[in-house]
């Protein structure tokens, strides 16, 4: 499929390229080398920008959202790590089961920062200039992140690194070489699996709920109960928590099935108008 397509594509064909490769270059400074972990995507400009620590984050938080979205803008997906410290699956694996992931969402592309699992930090200047170089290249109007209370501390340094990012991608002479400035119009956070927040935004995903079930499926290697040893994620009331805390958020604005955002600050009320607009209207 499409993204899957896109996501074993050679990084040197595309404008960004040039970008992935100092992400690239950063990445074997910091003792990974060429040609491990899952082959990186094609970046390509977004209009939505949804960010995750691990393969599978997004969808968990906001899966929903990200398939309603894509129905009317570019949307784009940023794992920051292959998710090669997960008990279950290797990178290799989870970049197929994330690549049929973002089809089952419809989402433009995805692709992965191979920045390492377990190690995120929110103050680390390569890591911080990988997500800019990323944001400049992409230039997101909306950006998606992690949520900085979300008990995994990987979860808590994406949100830190995405946050830091997305305002150091606005300041020209920070990093210059790695493009020319840009800054998201518009944060939200989208809550961890074992999250519980009073959302600022909740969005009624009652119509695309499907495409969230089927990304999730899709990650069998993390999920299923049939794929090796038991663990929290595989058990069913696991996906039916997640499910659960979706009906509760929909129930708070008289829908089946809604996810839930928390702002950053005052939300701008002609970004949100822009970025929810029907596309029929
Ligand atoms: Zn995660």
């Amino acid at each position: 499929m499409r993204a899957r397509d896109e996501i074993t594509r050679s990084q040197s064909d595309s404008p960004t390229g040039e970008a992935l490769g100092r992400v690239k270059s950063a990445n074997s400074l910091r003792g990974r080398g060429e040609g491990e972990g899952p082959p990186l995507s094609k970046m390509a400009a977004c209009d939505v920008l949804a960010l995750g620590a691990h393969p599978d984050d997004v969808e968990l938080g906001c899966g929903g959202t990200l398939a309603f979205l894509a129905r009317r803008h570019r949307v784009g997906i940023l794992d920051l790590t292959a998710g090669e410290l997960a008990t279950r699956g290797t990178p290799e694996r989870r970049a197929r089961e994330a690549a049929d992931a973002a089809g089952a969402l419809g989402v433009a592309w995805r692709a992965c920062l191979s920045l390492p699992d377990g190690a995120l930090r929110g103050d680390d200047e390569a890591q911080a200039a990988a997500v800019v170089a990323a944001l400049r290249a992409t230039t997101p109007r909306v950006l998606l992140l992690p949520h900085a209370d979300d008990p995994h501390p990987d979860h808590a340094a994406a949100a830190a690194l995405a946050r830091r990012a997305a305002f150091l991608a606005g300041v020209a002479r920070w990093h210059a070489e790695s493009g020319a400035p840009h800054r998201p119009r518009l944060l939200l956070a989208y809550p961890g699996p074992r999250q519980l927040l009073r959302p600022d935004l909740a969005v009624d995903v009652t119509a695309t709920y499907g495409a969230k079930r089927a990304a999730l499926a899709a990650y069998a290697s993390q999920f299923s109960p049939a794929e090796g040893a038991a663990t929290h994620l595989s058990t069913a009331y696991y996906m039916a928590a997640v499910e659960g805390r979706d009906r509760a958020v929909g129930n708070t604005i008289a829908c089946e099935l809604g996810e839930g955002f928390m702002a950053l600050g005052p939300l701008p009320g002609g970004e949100l108008a822009w970025l929810l607009a029907r596309s029929d209207a």
